[in-house]
């Protein structure tokens, strides 16, 4: 018993030592940085958009294994989706972490993640980076002037 359980701790475990997307981006069109105090978990994220598309994401940050793992699995998932789709996964990935959603497809080694909706404490440590993502995209957004009406200029 247990094979489910293993195989995802084992994934954290790898995203946690071989983490996905570490490092600043330069350059970055938004940076959000993020902090849990009842963990100790801290991180920065950066985001870089072209187009309306989430081109790449960095983080940076040091904390317990579900918050650098998580990081790694958000690095590891969205880049290369149009910024409003990466939008909806990281409020689906809230979702699951309020056990309200099932992880989707799309979200990838996140699935490990799952179980960490049993422990409220540990919570936060998974979605401080994804919130952080969503608030940098949100502010890219606003800031790239391609975004809006982009269908002109033929
Ligand atoms: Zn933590």
């Amino acid at each position: 018993m247990g094979g489910l359980d293993d195989l995802y701790q084992q994934l954290i475990l790898d995203h946690y030592r071989n983490p996905r997307g570490e490092g600043r981006l330069d350059p970055a069109t938004a940076t959000v940085a993020e902090n849990n105090p009842m963990c100790g978990d801290e991180v920065t994220v950066d985001v870089r958009l072209g187009d309306g598309r989430l081109e790449a994401i960095g983080h940076t940050g040091q904390g317990c294994s579900i918050s650098r793992a998580s990081a790694s699995m958000l690095a590891d998932s969205l880049p290369g989706r149009d910024a409003e789709e990466a939008l909806e996964l990281i409020e689906r990935f809230r979702l699951v972490m309020h056990g309200e959603a099932e992880v989707p497809d799309e979200l990838g080694d996140a699935v490990a993640l799952e179980g960490v909706q049993k422990f409220p404490a540990r919570v936060k440590c998974a979605l401080m980076s994804w919130l952080a993502a969503r608030e940098a995209i949100q502010a890219a957004l606003a800031k790239d002037p391609e975004t809006e009406g982009a269908v002109d200029g033929r």
